[in-house]
């Protein structure tokens, strides 16, 4: 019997790490995903697919599938996730580590203007109507309905109805290269941008091209997590785990 590890996912860090446990005989891990994108694309290790059913769901999952220890790797912005496998853990005596990433800290030439959420973004806009890249997902649009005058390219994983008068959807996967981020925000004749600071690297090149082209990016910082142990990187996460295995 292996050291079951449940991985919270959602994110490359959460496949990487699933990757580095299929090579190790010690550990037998599973990655969790929340299942709200249509072209997820899983991996070849082992996942399941769902939400568990809030905090009561989840402590059933971890002492059913006797988990030994819980990584969160979610989003950065998942965080009633993060909240639920915090006390999930408690209730269960599981011991739990956080994979957090640092934000994006702004660089000589970046114009970032940082609001605490996706209303103070579509208030950020001001009146006059703009071309606006927005790459903020899918569950937080309905902000933007209070500011319509605006022409919003919305790019998400999967295609949906945004409901805003004036949008378009482009409906891609990252990671996005420099190059194009940077064409694509020509193209369009983008003047302002709106991000989450997730501090993601695969989503970062089209905070370099807003820089090189000198255009605002408002900035959604994360919402404050359930406080819980962190780790800053992989390596980290895996230094816990051969310690919580050798215990
Ligand atoms: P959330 O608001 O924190 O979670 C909402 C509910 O979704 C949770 O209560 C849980 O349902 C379910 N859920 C979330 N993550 C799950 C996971 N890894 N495995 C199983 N169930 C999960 O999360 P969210 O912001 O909707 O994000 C959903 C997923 O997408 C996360 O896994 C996250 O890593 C990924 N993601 C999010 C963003 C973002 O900007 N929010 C961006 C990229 C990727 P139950 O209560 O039923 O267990």
């Amino acid at each position: 019997m292996g050291f079951n590890v449940l991985i919270l996912g959602g994110t490359s860090e959460g496949r990487a790490l699933s990757e580095r446990l299929a090579r190790d005989d010690r550990f037998a891990s599973v990655v969790s995903y929340a299942g709200r994108t249509r072209s997820l694309q899983l991996p070849s290790t082992p996942h399941r697919v769902g939400g568990f059913g809030g905090v009561d769901g989840l402590a059933s999952y971890l002492r059913r599938e006797r988990v030994d220890a819980l990584v969160d790797t979610t989003h950065p912005f998942a965080a009633r996730m993060s909240a639920h496998a915090v006390e999930a853990a408690a209730v269960t005596g599981t011991p739990l580590l956080r994979l957090a990433r640092p934000v994006w800290q702004p660089l000589p030439g970046d114009q970032f203007i940082e609001v605490a959420d996706m209303h103070a973004a579509a208030a950020a806009l001001g009146t006059r109507p703009k071309q606006v890249f927005l790459s903020v997902g899918r569950q937080e649009i309905g902000a933007f309905a209070a500011a319509p005058q605006h022409d919003y390219l919305v790019r998400a994983v999967d295609a949906f109805d945004t409901g805003l008068p004036r949008a378009r959807v482009l409906a891609e996967r990252g990671p996005f290269d420099f190059k194009r981020e940077r064409a694509l925000l020509v193209r369009e004749c983008i003047e302002l941008m709106v991000s989450k600071n997730s501090g993601t690297e695969a989503t970062y090149p089209k905070i370099a091209a807003a820089r090189e082209l000198g255009l605002p990016v408002i900035m959604v910082q994360p919402p404050k997590l359930a406080p819980a142990p962190e780790a800053g990187s992989l390596d980290e996460v895996l230094h816990w785990l051969d310690a919580q295995a050798a215990e």
